[in-house]
């Protein structure tokens, strides 16, 4: 048995007002005049109470980037071009935004040491190359991409992250201020990722002390706020974040499920995008996770969500075979979820009827 060997974040810094820290933090890693570059979410270009704390020096730029869809291998390399000729080379990649802008903040500081396209290292430990100083700051909890040694990409085969140890952040800076604001759907169906790591971690054939040390605390918090609770209020964003953390650092050691599995397959297709498609598809798996998706239903009564029904409905036969083939080749999700023989339990039969109920 060969044991895996994690990288870390290499630093963090927590506390509400902390974000007014990061001009100090990446100081040091100032390379002579090279810039900094800040990849921030669109949706802060007019709140300029977060814009005037980022700490532009020299040549540094914010770039405001779009999270309509989420990111793909075509923007990562593009944006790599276009920094590449702009400046040549850079000092670091700051993001700050979901899980969105973390993932393309992670992925871009790897491109810019690394040559071809991001595409041919959508996988396992394919990049060779440490990227540049990267660092991020959320300002939404739940995905675990503040954390995780994985950068999600949507490339023309396959949605897939380049997973290897020069992708998790130098640098995390984890300011509960910064996710007001958040519309109420968008925050629930983030923060179901988080529950949905621990149910999928917790539940999983792959599951070890260390992923349980993080996944049982991550759950009580998100079973805290989303149903001890009966407002949302600053320690709620509070411990989200942590949650967020934590569920991350289970699933580093153990492995997502079924509803990551089969929300890959929806959002290749339909574009349907990580937290909502997780739930979307969560909400059938009474089979699979009986107990937590019992309480999901609770916290979606309990918070008035609007989840999107039907969003199989008018799909084709072939996109349908395209959403179970994409699924299908999610192997070690499916072993972790219904062990090494989960190919006789979940068929494309399976797994197209599950689909026709979303
Ligand atoms: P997101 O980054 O796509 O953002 C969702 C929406 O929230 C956007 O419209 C954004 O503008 C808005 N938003 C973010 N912060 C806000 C704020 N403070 N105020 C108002 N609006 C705000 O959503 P997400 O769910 O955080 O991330 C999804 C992405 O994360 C997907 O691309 C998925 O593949 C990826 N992901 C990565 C990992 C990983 O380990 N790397 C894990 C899970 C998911
Ligand atoms: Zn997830």
């Amino acid at each position: 048995m060969k044991f895996r060997n994690f990288p870390m974040v290499s630093r963090v810094v927590y506390g509400r007002g902390s974000f007014d820290q990061l001009g100090e933090i990446i100081a040091p890693k100032r390379q002579g005049n090279a810039p900094f570059i800040f990849f921030v979410d669109d949706v802060f270009e007019k709140r300029e109470s977060l814009t005037k704390h980022i700490p532009l020096e020299g040549k540094d730029k914010i770039i405001f980037v779009n999270t309509t869809d989420e990111p793909k291998t075509k923007q990562v390399d593009a944006l790599r071009d276009e920094l590449r000729k702009e400046f040549g080379i850079v000092s670091g990649i700051i993001g700050i935004g979901g899980g969105s802008i973390l993932d393309l903040a992670k992925a871009v500081a790897l491109m810019m040491a690394n040559e071809g396209s991001s595409v041919q290292y959508q996988g396992w430990d394919l990049v060779k190359v440490a990227g540049v100083y990267h660092a991020g700051i959320p300002t939404i909890s739940g995905t675990g991409a503040e954390v995780s040694r994985t950068a999600v990409l949507t490339g023309p085969e396959k949605k897939l992250g380049l997973n290897s140890d020069y992708t998790t952040f130098d640098q995390v800076i984890l300011d509960p201020a910064l996710v007001k604001g958040v519309p109420k759907n968008q925050h629930f169906f983030t923060g179901m990722d988080c529950y949905i790591h621990c149910i999928e971690s917790l539940n999983g054939t792959y599951l070890n002390a260390f992923s349980k040390s993080y996944g049982e605390k991550s759950e009580e918090m998100c079973e805290h706020v989303y149903l001890n609770k009966s407002v949302w209020d600053d320690e709620s964003d509070e411990e989200l974040m942590m949650a967020s953390w934590q569920g991350g650092m289970s699933i580093a050691y153990s492995q997502v499920g079924v509803a990551h599995a089969i929300s890959y397959g929806m959002a290749f297709v339909l574009g349907t995008h990580h937290g909502v498609g997780n739930s979307i598809v969560f909400n059938y798996l009474e089979e699979y996770y009986p107990a937590g998706v019992e309480k999901f239903h609770e916290m979606i009564r309990k918070w008035d969500i609007d989840l999107p029904k039907n969003v199989c409905a008018n799909c084709t036969n072939e996109q349908f075979n395209t959403m179970i083939n994409v699924s299908l080749g999610m192997a070690p999700l499916w072993e972790n979820a219904l062990g090494k023989n989960w190919r006789d339990i979940m068929t494309p039969e399976k797994l197209r009827k599950l689909y026709e109920r979303m």
